[in-house]
Order: structure tokens, then C-alpha cells, then sequence
């Protein structure tokens, strides 16, 4: 049973699919959600979030930009007075060989999916240290540990892996303080993201890969970081949760 009444959630990325399903999954079990991104959707989600029941606060938030998580994270504790669950879900995925990457192209997917999946972290973590604990959910990729996916994908594969390294040792350091951390590896999800990136021969390709033989819903990563987010799994941390409707099994 998953019941997140009295539960504060800050959601990053939540204009995009998955982020803005979490959002909503999170409200429907009873959380409170703070609901930041850079794109204006933002407002829609948060209008989707109140009609579940859930309070939301919308905030612009660039997970790069260092003084902008400060403030997200003060604005959270000033309207709701605890932060308890933390679902770091912004990211990016564009393609380049390695060929033509620059070294911008490389870092700026680092510095969206893994620094600021850091920055995220390390900004609300006082926060749940003081409350005497808290939820942090990263989300992956199946390029980041499981398969290589494609060949125009290695910064992306790079930063995913990162979030999972950076979720096993930060799972050993943050339990004694009573916070987990956990990530989620997605497989292919049907977010208009994928569309963006992959021809549709290549999407069909990985369809037909796919175990259960079609792409996932937002919704089904949602219920994962729901899961972990709760007190339903309470003796889990450190952990990969594969969402991948068995793609990586193959
Ligand atoms: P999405 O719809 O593009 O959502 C990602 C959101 O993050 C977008 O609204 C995006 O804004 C936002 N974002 C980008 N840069 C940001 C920044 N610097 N600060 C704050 N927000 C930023 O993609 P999605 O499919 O929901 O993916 C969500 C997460 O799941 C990503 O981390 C992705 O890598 C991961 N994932 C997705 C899949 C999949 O198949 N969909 C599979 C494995 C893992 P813009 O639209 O302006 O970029």
C-alpha cells in the first residue's frame, strides 16, 4: 500500500513525460508536490496535481543553476515545511557520434543529468537530515549500465551511469541519516522523447526487442518512484529498479 498523505515531493523535470506523470502518481497517493522545470508546462501539471488533490507549488528551476535549487528548496520548506521525497527526473538526450561531439555537447548533458542530479541532492539533503529523513529517487537509463542502446549516445550513457554509481556509494553514506536513495532504469518510455531522437524504423526496432512488445507509459515509471518514495519501501536503498518491460533481459 502506497500512502504518501503529509508528504512533501520535489519533482525535477516535471514538465517532461515521466516527470510530469510522477507529479500526478505522487498527488494521487496523497502527496504535496513542488513542481519545477524550465518549460511553461509547469502550471498545467500543477493545475493536473490540485485536481488529484495534492497542493502544488510551480517553480522554474535549471537543475544547473546552483542558486535557483537553493531557492526552490527554501520555497518548498516555507510552504510546506518539509521536503520528504526528492525525484530528480530532468534530462536530456540528444544524439551525437563521437565524431561529432564537442565538448560543449558533452558537457552540457553532463551537467544536466548527472551535476544536476547532484545539485539537487546535496541542496535538499540538509533538509532531510534535519526532518530525520527522506526519499531520493534518481532516474537512469538502460544505456547507463545495461546495454550501449546506440552509438550517439555516449555522453548520455556516460551521465546515466554516473546517476547510478552516484546512487549505490550516496545510498552507503545517507543511510545512517535515515534517507534512501534509489534509481530507476527505464527502457524505452513513450514521452514524445524517444520520437525526437530515433527514426521510426529505430523505434520500431526497439518495440520489437521489448519483451512485452510495445514502449512504456509515463505512468508505469511514476508508480516505480511512488514505490520508492514511500514507506513501502522502507529496508530498499542503494537499489536499480528496471522499468523496462523486459527489453534488457533479452
Ligand atoms: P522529457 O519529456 O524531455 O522530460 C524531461 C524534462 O526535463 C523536459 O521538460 C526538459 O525540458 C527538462 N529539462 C531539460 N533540461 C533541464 C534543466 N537544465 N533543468 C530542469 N529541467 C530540464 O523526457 P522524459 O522522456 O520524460 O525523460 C525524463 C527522464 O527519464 C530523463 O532523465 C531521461 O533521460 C530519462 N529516461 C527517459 C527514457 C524514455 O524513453 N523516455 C528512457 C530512459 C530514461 P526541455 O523539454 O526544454 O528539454
Amino acid at each position: 500500500m502506497i500512502d504518501l498523505t503529509n508528504k512533501t515531493a520535489l519533482v525535477t523535470g516535471a514538465g517532461g513525460g515521466i516527470g510530469a506523470a510522477t507529479a500526478k502518481v505522487l498527488a494521487e497517493n496523497g502527496a504535496d508536490v513542488v513542481i519545477t522545470d524550465i518549460v511553461d508546462s509547469i502550471e498545467q501539471v500543477a493545475a493536473d496535481v490540485e485536481n488529484r488533490g495534492g497542493a502544488a507549488l510551480a517553480h522554474e528551476m535549471d537543475v544547473t543553476d546552483e542558486a535557483a535549487v537553493d531557492d526552490v528548496v527554501e520555497a518548498a520548506q516555507t510552504e510546506f515545511g518539509s521536503i520528504d521525497i526528492l525525484a530528480n527526473v530532468a534530462g536530456i538526450f540528444p544524439t551525437h557520434t563521437l565524431e561529432e561531439m564537442t565538448k560543449d555537447d558533452w558537457r552540457t548533458v553532463i551537467d544536466i543529468n548527472l551535476n544536476g542530479t547532484f545539485n539537487c541532492t546535496s541542496a535538499v539533503y540538509p533538509v532531510m537530515k534535519e526532518q530525520g529523513g527522506g526519499r531520493i529517487v534518481n532516474i537512469s537509463s538502460a544505456a547507463g549500465g545495461q546495454i550501449g542502446w546506440s552509438g550517439d549516445l555516449s555522453h548520455y550513457a556516460a551521465s546515466k551511469g554516473g546517476v547510478l554509481g552516484f546512487t549505490r556509494s550516496a545510498a552507503l553514506d545517507l543511510a545512517s541519516d535515515g534517507i534512501s536513495i534509489n534509481a530507476i532504469i527505464p527502457g524505452l518510455i513513450d514521452t514524445g522523447a524517444p520520437q525526437a531522437v530515433a527514426t521510426e524504423e529505430e523505434l520500431e526496432a526497439g518495440i520489437q526487442m521489448t519483451p512485452v512488445g510495445r514502449m512504456g507509459e509515463p505512468e508505469e515509471v511514476a508508480n516505480a518512484v511512488a514505490f520508492l518514495g514511500s514507506d513501502a519501501a522502507s529496508y530498499v536503498t542503494g537499489a536499480a529498479l528496471v522499468v523496462d518491460g523486459g527489453y534488457t533481459k533479452v
